[in-house]
């Protein structure tokens, strides 16, 4: 169970098991993570000389940003007049008034740039009659301060994640970035001085140990999806950047706002994009009402994740739902051009065929609203560094270590993400880290000393599961997880329910030491790396159920029905969540949310009712 106001300091156990020989390696900057985010960051720090290694444990284009569909925001007014102001009002809006407000000036203002930098770099992005960049639009995304609908989401048909991955692996490799792949990071190095130092990995394909001394550490190892049952992210999507520092004795951000995907095809999870809204799709209820004209008057389907989820839910649960057990709802693309469909959303047509059995031109899609995007993670400023709360400062910048992408929590989303607003948080922070990294490292520079036990948190984690001989397969304790996660910590929640499910995962947490391992092996696909995983994930779904219980409000993706409203007096702060591995118990605090500008060109966005 949670208590509040505490923090647990990262200790390594001193490590007393097999000897395993260990390969070392020394660079100015090392990236954990070959997504969107760690690739971009790679290409910066490699531009700026730096002698930079990316890790990353699958190949970097199978890395999850590949499925990403829909597109990346930017006001580049190419179907109409846009302004950044008017994207940094819808993001703020989306998160309800839990994001930075001048980390949210950061991304809006940049985001064009980083977006004629992907197109320069290579992306295909589809294109308008006179050649320019399409854009379409997006839920939440609006124009003039929240008045007219906005196009602007810049895409690649429904691939646009692929194109942009694939595009920067290429600059990556330009630039002599020196890749370590099916490489599993398994912990930081941090030393006495609460420095990070480094990273040990696992190498996936032999067993061998690699030890990556570095100047700067950069996490981008994404989000962690898995810790529920449906999702609609990748089965490596286990938050193993945001473990480690959770491991490290540092603390994780706003974990109790876990975005619902409203468009995810029911059964599956696999994700039909908003962008299906965007170009005209639109959601029935068993009645064949399109009942989001009732919950969302101006917006209907294109209202933000959170609204759309919720509403869905509550049609389902009062037996407006559609199929024999009336248990989810129809998306109708049926109505649109099948030329437009076949050119502009060709991947979700055939992922409708593939996993429904719907041919999208003639019948609606079974939907159901799927885990898709965690707004919480590691806390950090829009350099990319990594805070923590410390001596009373609640931005405290922990020396060598930033995050990027969505393993972080700049926090941009605050308490609900807009659709495409990732893809653009992943290049403009991305960029950001580059160019902070080229100020806080020079090339070769001298590194500080590895602590004697670098290496103990890692071998010994390693080792705890290699030899673990209780009685609880790892996938039995997985399962209880990612259930009780699904069944107690979903779109609705109340406190009854959510303190059913801090039992329940606490117990899940406790059961740990019962595992048994079957296949030892060192290598990718063992029982043992699959057992390394849950461990990251179950600390991952203590955090974020004890957060919820916690927050007694409603805000963005974490609705209460026991706490209806948004409370700004007592709430309007961020989560921040420790754990205390021995004890088994989760420490609470928060830290205020920035409610200032970067700048004067545009003033605070003071809170108002959310309602599109
Ligand atoms: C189906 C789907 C569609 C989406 N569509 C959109 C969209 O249209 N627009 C939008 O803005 N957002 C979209 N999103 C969200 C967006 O795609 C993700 O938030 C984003 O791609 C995450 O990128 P990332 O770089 O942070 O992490 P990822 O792309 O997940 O990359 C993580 C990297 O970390 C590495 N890694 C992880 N753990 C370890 C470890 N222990 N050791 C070594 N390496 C490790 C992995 O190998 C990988 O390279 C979508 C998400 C989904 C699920």
């Amino acid at each position: 169970m949670a208590t509040q106001n505490g923090s647990a300091a990262g200790k390594a156990p001193a490590y007393n098991g097999a000897a395993y020989p260990i390969t070392d390696h020394t660079f100015d900057v090392v990236v954990v993570g070959a997504g969107g985010a760690g690739l971009r960051a790679t290409v910066g720090c490699s531009q700026a000389g730096l002698r930079t290694a990316c890790i990353s444990k699958v190949f970097p284009t199978r890395s999850h940003t590949v499925a990403a569909q829909g597109g990346i925001s930017a006001a580049l007014s190419n179907m109409h007049q846009d302004d950044w102001r008017w994207h940094m009002y819808d993001t703020v809006k989306g998160s309800d008034w839990l994001g930075d407000q001048d980390c949210i000036e950061y991304l809006c203002r940049n985001a064009p740039e980083a977006v004629y930098e992907l197109e320069h770099w290579g992306v295909p992005f589809s294109r308008t009659e006179d050649g320019r960049i399409y854009q379409r639009p997006f839920g939440g995304m609006t124009t003039d301060f929240g008045k007219g609908t906005a196009q602007r989401t810049c895409a690649a048909a429904d691939r646009t994640g692929h194109a942009i991955l694939h595009t920067l692996y290429g600059q990556a490799l330009r630039n002599n970035t020196e890749f370590f792949i099916e490489y599993f990071a398994i912990d930081l190095i941090m030393n006495s001085e609460g420095r990070c130092c480094g990273v040990v990995c696992l190498k996936l394909d032999d067993g061998t140990i690699h030890r990556f001394r570095a100047n700067l550490v950069i996490l981008a190892t994404g989000g962690y999806g898995r810790a529920y049952f449906s999702a609609t992210s990748a089965h490596t999507c286990t938050g193993d950047g945001n473990a480690m520092v959770l491991r490290a004795g540092l603390p994780l951000q706003d974990m109790e706002f876990v975005q619902f995907h409203p468009t995810g095809i029911y059964g599956s999870g696999c994700l039909i994009t908003e962008g299906a809204r965007g170009e005209g799709g639109y959601v029935t209820n068993g009645n064949g009402e399109r009942f989001m004209e009732r919950y969302a008057p101006s917006a209907k389907d294109l209202a933000s994740r959170d609204v759309v989820s919720r509403a869905m839910t509550i049609e389902i649960r009062e037996g407006r739902g559609v199929g024999k057990n009336k248990d989810h709802i129809y998306l109708h693309l049926d109505h649109l051009d099948p030329k437009i469909l076949h050119e502009r959303l060709p991947g979700i047509s055939e992922s409708a065929r593939i996993f429904a059995g719907v041919d999208v031109t003639k019948e609606p899609i079974p939907i159901l609203p799927t885990v898709h995007y965690n707004m919480g993670g590691i806390a950090t400023n829009y350099h990319g560094e990594v805070l923590t709360k410390k001596n009373g400062d609640p931005d405290y910048v922990v020396p060598g270590l930033m995050a990027l992408g969505e393993a972080a929590c700049v926090s941009v989303h605050g308490a609900n993400r807009l659709g495409s607003n990732s893809l653009i948080d992943l290049v403009v922070f991305g960029r950001a880290a580059g160019l902070r990294a080229a100020e806080l490292v020079k090339p070769g520079e001298k590194q500080a000393d590895l602590p004697k036990d670098s290496a103990d948190l890692s071998l010994s984690r390693l080792d705890r599961f290699r030899y673990a001989k209780g009685s609880t397969p790892t996938a039995q304790l997985r399962h209880k997880m990612q259930m009780t996660m699904q069944n107690n910590c979903a779109v609705f929640r109340t406190g009854q329910i959510l303190e059913e499910g801090s039992r329940l995962i606490n117990e899940v947490w406790s059961a740990m030491p019962d595992l048994h391992v079957t296949d030892r092996s060192l290598i990718w696909n063992s029982d043992l790396v699959e057992t390394m995983e849950f461990d990251n994930l179950i600390i991952q779904a203590v955090v974020t159920m004890d957060s919820a219980v916690s927050r007694t409000e409603s805000r963005g993706a974490h609705a209460r029905e026991d706490y209806p409203d948004r409370d700004d007096k007592n709430w309007m702060k961020h989560t921040l969540a420790w754990i205390d591995d021995e004890k088994k118990r989760v420490n609470l605090d928060s830290r205020p949310v920035h409610t200032y500008t970067m700048t004067n060109d545009i003033q605070y966005i003071e809170p108002k009712a959310r309602v599109y």
